[in-house]
């Protein structure tokens, strides 16, 4: 079942007038690129087509697509069984009307020769004239040459799969049946090593997480130690504090102790002062008797 189905406004009325240039400057540049080099890899294969439709497989990097691609209401219409999100056109259907047009020239360019060359080429009628039976299965294309070179070739690759080594190179260099399958397989290896590179890298990440994690701890003792000084320091803060204020308040005793000492001194000198007034008092008396006495004495006749 196609996954991703577009329309696009189309005035060709065949599919091999869709040129290259034509699909480049509506396709994303990256879904062309890739799209080209599936064609160079042959990746393509084409099951039927006429001027108005195509049936394809290929073989993408995550496994075998299918596409449908047909001209219809001045829209060309593609519909491909891929999930990738690339519009108008994935990278699939660019490349299968690539490798249509590829394959349309050629036919116009030797019109003798209707059959394909090699199972690559796609089993294509135009319209025009009668449709043979299309051909359903790749398998039908494979011949027991074909099948003893694959059988021949899965020994050293299943010892290379094993070993982790490359796998040997493929020991035929025609596309479609037993080396669509052996590209199969290598798309599968390399998904397996893409796979343990992600895994080596997950790895590698988690090492510098965990030795950020230990830096993280380290510093954390580091600022509990601090915290501990800090703490030792302001316990001596305190009962340094403590003793200052034991000292203040001895003092404020001393203080208001000196303050009745001096309120004491007051009196006495104030009582002393007052004696002292008592004393000139008797003095004056004393004076006064004095002078009484010595007039008295001039006063007395003399014998
Ligand atoms: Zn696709």
């Amino acid at each position: 079942m196609p996954a991703m189905t577009n329309r696009i406004p189309c005035s060709a009325e065949r599919l091999n007038l869709l040129v290259p240039q034509m699909i480049q400057s509506i396709a994303q540049a990256a879904a062309f690129r890739v799209a080209r080099q599936y064609v160079m890899e042959k990746r393509v294969r084409i099951s039927d087509a006429n001027d108005s439709r195509i049936l394809s497989t290929l073989i993408g990097n995550a496994g075998l697509y299918e596409q449908q691609i047909h001209l219809k209401d001045g829209h060309l219409v593609s519909a491909c069984s891929c999930s990738v999100p690339e519009e108008p056109l994935c990278r699939h259907s660019i490349a299968v009307l690539l490798e249509y047009h590829r394959w349309a020239g050629h036919q116009e360019s030797s019109p003798s020769s209707t059959q394909p060359e090699s199972p690559s080429r796609p089993q294509t009628h135009h319209s025009n004239k009668p449709s043979p039976p299309a051909l359903q299965s790749s398998v039908a294309d494979i011949t027991l040459s074909e099948i003893l070179k694959l059988v021949e070739w899965l020994q050293p690759a299943m010892k290379a799969i094993e070993k982790e080594q490359p796998l040997p190179p493929s020991p035929t260099d025609e596309a479609g049946g037993v080396s669509a399958w052996i590209l199969a397989i290598k798309s599968l290896d390399d998904r397996r090593r893409e796979t343990e590179d992600v895994l080596v890298t997950l790895e590698a990440e988690l090492r510098d997480r965990n030795a950020y994690a230990a830096r993280l701890t380290q510093q954390l003792q580091a600022s509990m130690a601090e915290l501990k000084t800090a703490q030792a320091v302001s316990r001596n803060f305190e009962r340094e504090v403590n003793t200052y204020r034991a000292t203040l308040a001895k003092l404020g005793e001393l203080t208001s102790e000196v303050a009745q000492y001096d309120e004491q001194i007051r009196t006495a000198a104030r009582e002393i002062l007052e004696k002292g007034s008592h004393f000139d008092k008797v003095a004056m008396s004393c004076r006064e008797v004095a002078e009484t006495l010595h007039a008295s004495v001039k006063t007395t006749p003399q014998p």
